[in-house]
């Protein structure tokens, strides 16, 4: 009986230090489905997200995401040098998503024709070859925080929305719309390593794919042109392409797509977490 009222002190003497410790982390972004999440902090030793190792940085950064379609709960275990654990337990409940219609596609890019099924599949096999190092690196390259990777434009579709093509409804939109004009500059929303510079496949066109470290991504579509190609390093804000209309498209416009891992998050997000502080 003694020897369990001494562990139960003892529970309680480390689950109170682990509270202290919480406030040693600091976290940026909303802990919701379609979200990055970077935490911050001193003398991590290792995190885990359920049972996925998660990446640090030598600056004590990591960062996770969550699918716009994740639901449940997840477990954050962070283990600190001196042997502390924190445990936090994050519940993730349903958001609402916009629903959006678009009426006046070309019937081919609602659904593509049977004959292409070689090519698209052959482009899907080489964008899942090209990803094939992302979540490789513990360096945070995004350290620095995030920008723009168009100036101005006008939002066209929001992140999440659920796209009802020509009456058909097709997956969740997995990223950020910004209409400019044709030839109107992209740029790198975080510094990394260009991954794919893609050549005109069937529904994204020209795109280029960005590894930011940490398994955090980014995408860039519908390009009329590109600057980088496969394994170039790019700078924050580096100017990587021009704005166009290959691919599915119905008009000059830049899809920006963030991903940690193959999990799709909000790109708006980025710009309003207050990561980093300054
Ligand atoms: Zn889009």
């Amino acid at each position: 009986m003694k020897i369990n009222i001494l562990i139960l002190v003892t529970l309680f003497f480390i689950s109170n230090l682990n509270l202290i410790h919480a406030q040693d982390l600091k976290f940026y972004g909303k802990l919701e489905p379609g979200n990055l999440i970077i935490v911050k902090g001193d003398l991590i030793k290792r995190a885990r997200l359920d049972t996925l190792e998660l990446k640090i940085d030598n600056d004590g950064i990591f960062c996770f995401g969550f699918d716009l379609s994740e639901r449940g709960s997840k477990i954050l275990n962070v283990k600190f040098k001196d042997g502390k654990v924190l445990l936090k337990k994050i519940e993730l409940l349903p958001r609402k998503f916009k629903v959006q219609r678009i009426n006046n596609l070309k019937k081919d890019l609602v659904t593509a024709p049977r004959k292409l099924n070689k090519r698209i599949e052959k482009e899907r096999q080489i964008a899942y070859e090209a990803r094939s190092p992302i979540g490789k690196i513990d360096t945070a390259f995004y350290k620095t925080g995030f920008v723009r990777p168009i100036k101005g434009g006008r939002i066209t579709s929001v992140f999440g929305s659920q796209r009802i093509l020509n009456g058909i409804p097709k997956n969740k939109h997995n990223g950020l719309d910004i209409a400019v004009p044709r030839g109107t500059p992209v740029y790198a929303m975080a510094a990394g390593i260009v991954r794919l510079a893609a050549d005109n496949f069937y529904y994204p066109g020209n795109y280029i794919l960005l590894d930011h470290g940490q398994a955090l991504n980014s995408q860039y579509l519908h390009l009329s042109k590109m600057l980088v190609k496969t394994g170039d390093r790019v700078k924050k804000g580096e100017k990587i392409g021009e704005v166009g209309t290959t691919g599915r498209s119905t008009g000059p416009h830049l899809h920006w797509g963030v991903q940690w891992y193959l999990r799709r998050v909000d790109p708006a997000g980025l710009l309003t977490m207050g990561f980093p502080d300054n």
